[in-house]
């Protein structure tokens, strides 16, 4: 354990770097010391799990603080620092983590898949692991409901052998140990007398069955690290930072293992014109002096096209005008928000000699001030009551 090298030397930053640094930092090690880049080179794959797990405590600013106090004693086998063991993660933790850090780069082929040597401690038949993909969608994507057709790099099942991981029929044998059901029975002495367990087989993990000869493609693993089409159907009313889940789109496990999950989290794309409280869709519109005196139509842009929105004449700047049904549909009802349209009226900044004239004209005149009404809510007011 206290061999181990310091995690932020590890990705070459210093002690105070913000998490975006180190982000950044452990992006350039990761792709630096990937096994796609460099197969068969036992160093790098070593650095790049190093670089990996420094990541996995750096990034948690509840396990980097803990590091911080206690150095690598925090998630020594005595401390159960957050369930981290210190001793390494294994290739299927480091790859399911790059959904997040990688994101669309995942798609965008940085990663050729295929060569990857094994992790050393792993099981087998168990069910593969989550995979993380980020999703962007607009307001509009989100007011209908999308759907998304990305590819994503993962672990998939082996075609040569089916999963199996066996080179062919002959090459897998009935485990001796278990008798091929799986499971071992011991009897324990303890104080209550003989009492038997059953445990599973540790010679076959459960399976019943030992590889003699393993499939080449595959190495036994009954799996290759490629890629896969997937159409993601994404629900109206999505908010950022929900979770999606699509059951059985994660990494394939181990020799016939099921598959894992694929979690869409979900990214809210802002919108140029458009900001969303919740249902509810806001929009300044700012009017020109004239045309709040004398009213007008005037187009709006909406989560669904355009509306036509009339400005009585004599509108106060400040007033909002609504859009029932307008706003945002409820992932999880049939409730909808309304768009709320605030007035701002527009001053001009660069007026002409003659302008200025013709508003000096009218600057004494009796019409032109200010007379607030005891009805003539003020804006927090207005701002309480529309949603409330
Ligand atoms: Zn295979
Ligand atoms: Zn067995």
């Amino acid at each position: 354990m206290s061999s181990k090298r310091d995690y932020y030397e590890v990705l070459g930053v210093s002690k105070n770097s913000t998490a975006d640094e180190i982000k950044k930092a452990y992006r350039k090690v990761a792709m630096k010391y990937h096994p796609d880049r460099n197969p068969g080179d036992h160093s790098a794959e070593e650095k790049f799990k190093e670089a990996a797990e420094a990541y996995e405590i750096l990034s948690d600013s509840d396990k980097r603080a803990q590091y911080d106090r206690f150095g690598h004693n925090a998630f020594g086998p005595g401390r159960g620092g957050g369930g981290f063991s210190g001793q390494g993660m294994n290739m299927d933790d480091i790859f399911s983590q790059f959904g997040d850090i990688f994101g669309d780069d995942m798609f965008g082929g940085f990663f050729s898949g295929g060569s990857r040597s094994g992790g050393g401690r792993r099981s087998h038949g168990t069910r593969g692991t989550n995979l993380r993909v980020r999703i962007k969608v607009n307001y509009e994507e989100i007011a209908k409901g999308t759907s998304k057709t990305i590819k994503v790099k993962k672990y998939i099942r082996c075609t040569n052998c089916g999963g199996s991981g066996a080179k062919d029929k002959n090459s897998s044998q009935t485990c001796k140990t278990c008798g091929g059901n799986g499971q071992v029975r011991r009897v324990q002495n303890t104080f209550l007398g003989q009492m038997q367990t059953v445990t599973t087989c540790p010679d076959c993990n459960g399976e019943g069955s030992v590889i003699t000869s393993k499939c080449t493609a595959c190495r036994g693993e009954g799996r290759v690290y490629g890629e896969e089409t997937v159409t993601l159907d994404i629900p109206a009313g999505v908010q950022e930072g929900m979770q999606l889940s699509m059951s059985g789109k994660g990494n394939v496990g181990e020799r016939g293992g099921g598959p894992g999950d694929l979690v869409i989290l979900i990214e809210e794309e802002p919108h140029p014109y458009l900001h969303r409280e919740g249902l509810n869709v806001g929009h300044d519109l700012y009017l020109s002096f004239t045309d709040v005196v004398f009213g007008t139509q005037i187009e709006v842009p909406t989560i669904d096209g355009r509306a036509k929105i009339k400005i009585p004449p004599g509108t106060q700047s400040g007033k909002i005008f609504r859009l029932k049904g307008k706003g945002f549909p409820s992932v999880n009802s049939y409730e909808k928000g309304d768009q709320l349209i605030q007035v701002n009226v527009w001053t001009p900044q660069n007026i002409s000699e003659t302008e200025k004239a013709t508003l000096e004209s009218l600057q004494d005149s009796e019409n032109f001030k200010p007379k607030p009404d005891k009805n003539d809510k003020t804006f927090w007011e207005k701002i309480k009551e529309t949603f409330s």
